[in-house]
């Protein structure tokens, strides 16, 4: 197991303590004084869920395997698909087995052999499971987590831009705040393969919940350690041995951070969207489960 070398102290402790630097959302809820937004089911309330009697049917969302995102039967239904469009609007979804827990439309910067490249901007379409305040939620007991409705909401604060290596264990962010280049962020998760039903697409990722934060100089922090040691081995999380090797996958990408070589070569730290592009936004049906 990779023990922490006391790099971590040295730069902005406190930036990795709390994920509140870019999950910080505008929920539309029953409790906000704000406009909701629609759901994609021409409801204006909060979003439904998705079986009759308005709760989630957590029987048929058993969570099971964290990494069912590759091998369950929608996976395989549903993969196949090949390379989006510039341009696309592409759903990012983290999935707790087949529940949906969060999402992001995002626009298709580039898609090819070597990965997949998308823009969040702020202000685009996002949904999660939110509290009775209309709070997202961080780590928490997988049946607490999908006993929340899915609610839509706005991306806030950051714009980023997230690098989708093909066959990595984690995506990359570069974040931008008021267009000015203020960081990196390492993702672990394992990622599913690109998905279509016909009239959404996306691709399905379930989160490790370790991240690492990269400054502008590179100096870097492993982020939400608490977490990721408390929900190891728990029902519908990651294992012992998946957390050694998302460990692994992190320290990997670090190495490359500390030696400066791409993506921390300064590629993209400049990135403008096409400026024929309008907002991503959730379309009708974001919020269904995968079945
Ligand atoms: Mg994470």
């Amino acid at each position: 197991m990779w023990s922490l070398t006391g790099d971590e102290h040295k730069v902005g402790r406190s930036r990795c303590d709390r994920p509140t630097f870019f999950v910080r959302v505008s929920i539309s809820s029953g409790a906000s004084s704000s406009k909701p937004r629609t759901t994609g089911h021409g409801s204006s309330t909060p979003a439904r869920s998705w079986n009759r009697s308005g709760r989630p049917n957590v029987q048929s969302i058993h969570p099971g395997r964290i990494d069912r995102v590759i091998t369950d039967a929608w996976a395989r239904k549903n993969s196949g698909v090949g390379h989006y469009n510039h341009g696309d609007v592409v759903l990012r979804r983290s999935r707790r087995g087949l529940a949906v827990t969060w999402v992001q439309a995002t626009r298709v910067v580039r898609d090819d052999e070597y990965g997949l490249l998308l823009w969040l901007p702020v202000g685009s379409g996002f949904g999660c499971r939110a509290d009775d305040q209309g709070q997202a939620t961080r780590e928490e007991p997988i049946d607490v987590v999908v006993a929340r409705p899915l609610v839509a909401g706005e991306w806030k604060d950051n714009s980023v831009l997230i690098w989708n290596p093909a066959g990595a264990a984690h995506s990359l962010w570069w974040f931008f705040h008021a267009k000015r280049f203020t960081g990196w962020y390492v993702n672990l998760e394992i990622r599913g393969p690109r998905w279509s039903d016909g009239q959404r697409c996306g691709i399905d990722v379930a989160d490790m919940g370790l991240d690492v934060v990269v400054d502008p100089d590179r100096t870097w922090c492993w982020k939400d350690e608490d977490d990721f040691a408390a929900f190891t081995d728990a029902p519908g999380y990651w294992t012992a041995a998946q957390a050694v090797a998302a460990r692994a996958e992190g320290r990997s990408v670090i190495a490359l951070a500390e030696e400066g070589r791409f993506p921390f070569d300064g590629t993209y730290c400049d990135f403008v969207p096409d400026p024929t592009w309008s907002l991503p936004e959730l379309p009708t049906g974001w919020d269904l489960p995968p079945t």
